[in-house]
Formats: structure tokens, sequence, C-alpha cells
């Protein structure tokens, strides 16, 4: 592979990224977004600790990180009353820094789409592995040879059942359902957040940055969910019919979501896979290890595009040792980030009275003074656990802005 070329597919946040980093040094990147335009939605995303800053840093991305960030602060517990009963400090739901994950893609979009061949509105339907490539069909393309191909197409990844095969068993859940979505601001929350529950049922509601508006999350129990069955109609029958008489400020939130624009429903689960790649072919990000909340998927896919692309580099003519040492890398620090998604539900929406008075008590005492340092431990380790592989000075993204080509032609957005 003299000028290796391969297709990503996927324009969130980890096939961006890995393009960006493959076509500073070289490489050539075809990227297949079966979306008509780039996926803004979706809430606050955050990076936590040294490993997270060390990437971003040499993306080059972290002082424009820092100019859109959220600055949240605080989250409270409450009772009924609206009274706190815990309070939540901002590095446990926020991280060291956090931004809408709307602005980091149009970031990563906007850095590397001068290089990276970008198609939106289309999507591969087979991948054939060859002596030379893998030969790749789409939906609109015409067919095309590719001499890697990678799956940076989230959870529910196309290119992992095409390559594996796998069925929905793939994605392991956790019992909970989660509806999200942006709200008028009519608790007049500043720079915070608000988390009240009751036995198998929760809200959180953040304010966003534009003050007028706050951004809330609804969990509760139930079964997993079919392809047709999550749609923001299904998400508000849901969260009318499991929130119906439910205390606090519940009822106006519940109105809110009704004229909410972008609403988000899925249930809480995991990927768990025997294996990362096969051939020619990787997955990256949800793709490989993702969870759908809590499991900073976003600084994985982040850490797991510039460990991908490192060792791609590192050994350009053994796609197959580079797989290995990528999964060997990034398996122990995926899953146990990963676990969050397992307790995420619990946490929002402890399913019984008991429960969640233990998980009151536990964070009152877990955020007293004297455990201070124990408790930034704990939110933060799984972030820590991994030495960040050096691949050298010269590996960095540059940093070119593009704002003259986005103002005249602005990419469109939808949830
Ligand atoms: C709209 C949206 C909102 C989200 N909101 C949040 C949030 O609020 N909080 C949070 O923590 N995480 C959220 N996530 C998930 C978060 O982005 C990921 O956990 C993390 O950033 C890892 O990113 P990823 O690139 O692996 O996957 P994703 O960000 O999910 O990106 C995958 C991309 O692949 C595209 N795609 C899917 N199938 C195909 C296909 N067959 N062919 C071509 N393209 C395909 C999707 O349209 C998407 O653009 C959201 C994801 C999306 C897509």
């Amino acid at each position: 592979m003299t000028r290796p070329h391969v297709l990503v597919v996927g324009a969130g946040i980890a096939g961006p990224s890995l393009a960006g980093w493959l076509t500073s040094q070289g490489w050539r990147v075809t990227l297949v977004e079966r979306a008509r335009s780039l996926r803004t939605g979706g809430q606050a995303v955050d990076f936590r600790g040294p490993v997270h800053r060390t990437v971003l840093e040499r993306m080059g991305l972290w002082e424009a990180i820092h100019e859109r960030r959220t600055r949240s602060g605080t989250q409270s517990l409450v009772d009924a009353s609206g009274r706190s009963l815990v309070e939540l400090p901002a590095l446990m739901m926020s991280g060291d820094v956090e931004l809408h994950r709307g602005d980091l893609c149009q970031l990563l979009f906007e850095r590397t789409r001068v290089r990276v061949e970008y198609r939106f509105a289309d999507a591969p339907t087979a991948l054939r592995e060859t002596a030379e490539g893998v030969d790749v069909e789409f939906e609109r393309h015409a067919p095309q040879r590719f001499d890697l191909v990678v799956g940076a197409d989230g959870l529910r990844s196309t290119v992992r059942s095409l390559l594996f095969g796998e069925g929905p068993e793939c994605l392991r859940h956790h019992g909970y359902r989660v509806v999200g979505c942006t709200l008028p601001n009519t608790l007049g929350l500043r720079r915070r957040g608000v988390i009240y529950s009751e036995p198998g049922r929760g809200v959180s509601v953040t304010s966003a940055q534009d003050e007028a508006l706050a951004r809330a999350l609804f969990v509760f129990t139930g079964g997993p969910l079919g392809p047709h069955e999550r749609s923001p109609a299904s998400a508000r029958d849901a969260v009318s019919a499991v929130f119906a008489g439910a205390g606090w400020k519940t009822r106006q939130l519940v109105e809110g979501l009704r004229e909410a624009e972008d609403v988000y429903f899925d249930a809480i689960g995991s990927v768990r896979l025997a294996r990362y790649s096969r051939g020619r072919v990787v997955l990256l990000g949800d793709a490989a290890w993702g969870g759908t909340l809590g499991g900073q998927g976003t600084p994985l896919a982040m850490v797991g595009a510039y460990v991908l692309a490192g060792e791609l580099l590192a050994s350009p003519g053994s796609h197959q040792e580079a797989f290995s040492r990528f999964e060997a890398r990034m398996r122990p620090y995926a899953t146990p980030a990963q676990e969050g998604a397992k307790h995420v539900g619990g946490f929002f929406a402890p399913r019984t009275r008991p429960g969640l008075f233990l998980r009151n008590q536990l964070y009152r005492v877990l955020t007293s003074k004297p455990l201070e340092r124990v408790f930034v431990k704990l939110v933060t380790q799984a972030a820590h656990a991994f030495e960040l592989p050096d691949y050298g000075g010269a590996f960095s993204l540059p940093r070119h802005s593009l704002d003259g080509a986005l103002q005249n032609d602005p990419p469109r957005s939808h949830g």
C-alpha cells in the first residue's frame, strides 16, 4: 500500500477524528455518512484527565473545545419539593471540559473537510474482501475497492453486521430506556442541573449554553426497543405514560417534551464483541465498544482514533498487526469505561425506594469534604487508566481554519 485508500463509515466523532489523522499523513480517506448532512444532535459530552487532554492537544483541538465549553456547574439531587439533597460536583457530570456534541461534530468536520472526501446520504450494503482490498457496494454510489474499511458507524453499526453477521444480541440491554430533548428553561436554571428521581423513573434537567433553553433526560425502566419503536412520537407516549403522576416539576417537563423538536429515544445498552476486526475491516468508537449513555463514548472514540491511526501509520505494510495492537491497547481501556452504561440507569432511576434512599446516602457521603479525593478518583479513574502511546512528534493535526469555506457552504444539520 503506497498511499492507502481507506473507507471510513460514519461521520460522527470517531470517523472524522480518524480521517483527520490519516489524511494529515498523506493517506486517502473517503468518509461515507448515511444522513443527508452532519448529525449535530445530542446533549453534552465531556473530557476528563490527562489522557483525553493529550489527545485533544495533539489534535490541535484543546483551545477550540475550551472556547465552546458549556461551563456547567453542579447538579443537585432534589426531592419532590425541589429541596437539594446532595450537590454533585461539576467534575462528576461534566468532567474537566464539556461541550455540546454538535459543536464537536461541527469542529471535526471543519478541520477535516478539505482533505477528506465526504459523501453524505450513502451507506455500504456489502463488503467483500479480496487479496488486494475490500470491494464495497453502496446504496447510491457505484461499487469501489478500498485498501481498508473502518466501521465508525455507531452503536447500531452496519459495518459490524456486514462483518460479523452480528444481530442485536451484541448490544446488551441494561434494563432502562432514555429520552433526551431540549426544552424551554422554565426552571430558570443557570449553569447548573437538577436530578429528580422516583423508583424506576428519573429526570435530569441542565441549563444549556443558551440560557433560554435546558436539556432534559428522562430515564426509566423498560426493555429493549425495536428499530421502529424509537420515534419521537413513541418517546412522547412512553414518557407521558411512565411519568404520569410523578412529583416535583415533572409534569411541566413532560409538557415541554411534547413541543421539543430534537427528541432522542433509546434503550440503554452496550456493545460487547469478541473482536474488533476481521481481515481488512476494523470497527472504531461506539461500533466497537459503545454504550448508550454514561460510558465516556466520545473521548474513547477520539482516543481510539488516535491509537488506530498511530498503529496503522507505524506499520503501513501490515494492517493485521496494526489492528491487533489497536485492539490490545483499546480493549482494556474501553471495556471498564463502558461499565458506566450498566449503572447509569440505576443512578438516575433506582428501581426501589430503599435503592433510592441508598443512592442519596451514598452520594451524600462520597461528596462530603473528607472523601473529596476518593470521589475525584472514582469519577476519573476509568478515564485515566491508559498509557497513551507516543507515535512521534510529527503526528499532529494541522490547525487550518476553514471558516471562509463554511460561510459559503454551511453544512445543514439535523439530529
Ligand atoms: C445524533 C446523535 C446524538 C448523540 N447524542 C449523544 C449525547 O447526547 N450524549 C452522548 O454521550 N452521546 C451521544 N451520542 C453518541 C456519541 O456521539 C458517541 O457515543 C461517541 O461520540 C462515539 O462516536 P461514534 O463516532 O463512534 O458514533 P456516533 O457519534 O454515533 O456516529 C456514528 C455516525 O455513523 C452514521 N451511520 C450510522 N450507520 C451508518 C451507515 N450504515 N452508513 C453510514 N453512516 C452511518 C451515523 O449517522 C452517525 O453520524 C450521539 C450520537 C448521535 C449520532
